[in-house]
């Protein structure tokens, strides 16, 4: 199973979608791409915690 992050859920209005193997790469990428795309600042133990919350598992290759 792959861990997925719809960046939607986690509040934002954007359709992209995170696809890692592990949590950790999931929240590394999840991450990097509110920084990058976002412009959030700082990755807070509360934007951790709700990107947890939100994360999916799906079979690889579905979607
Ligand atoms: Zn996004």
């Amino acid at each position: 199973m792959e861990k997925v992050i719809h960046c939607r859920d986690v509040g934002y209005d954007c359709d992209g979608v995170i696809r890692a193997k592990s949590e950790e790469e999931a929240l590394q990428m999840a991450a990097e791409h509110a920084k990058s795309i976002h412009g959030l600042e700082e990755v807070t133990r509360e934007v951790v915690e709700k990107i947890k919350s939100v994360m999916r598992e799906e079979p690889p290759g579905a979607g």
